[in-house]
């Protein structure tokens, strides 16, 4: 997906600051972050959008919060909470269409979110 900013970061053309990294997914801190700990989790698979998960992406979508649960850890926000969101298209706030996991933490989230 050349025209994918995520797709783009995988490839190494944009710059990112990596936290962690396996075989099929990649985290980075994000570039506007919300909270004192924001960080993007994505698959090196090119998926669009929540939408088009399939069975063929279970162990992208597993590795995914593997992932999470142990940024969460490296962050030091296991214990005290964070929060792990997936925008999905126009109404859920979806500016990058490469599914990524937000994870947030560091500070006390609000609920319901705005
Ligand atoms: P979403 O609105 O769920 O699609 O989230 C996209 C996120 O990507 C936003 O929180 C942006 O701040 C973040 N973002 C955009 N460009 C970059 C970039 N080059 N590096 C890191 N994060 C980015
Ligand atoms: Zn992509």
């Amino acid at each position: 997906m050349t025209d994918c900013l995520f797709c783009k970061i995988l490839a190494g053309d944009i710059p990112a600051n990596k936290v962690y990294e396996t075989e099929r997914v990649l985290a980075f801190r994000d570039i506007d972050p919300k909270a004192p700990t924001h960080v993007l989790i994505i698959p090196k698979t090119h998926i669009a959008t929540l939408n088009d998960v399939g069975p063929e992406h279970n162990a992208d979508i597993v590795e995914i919060f593997a992932a999470a649960r142990e940024i969460a850890r490296q962050e030091d926000i296991a214990e005290s909470g964070y929060r792990t969101v997936f925008n999905c298209n126009a109404d859920g706030g979806q500016a990058v269409y490469h599914i990524h996991l937000h994870l947030l933490g560091g500070r006390h989230l609000a609920w319901p979110p705005g």
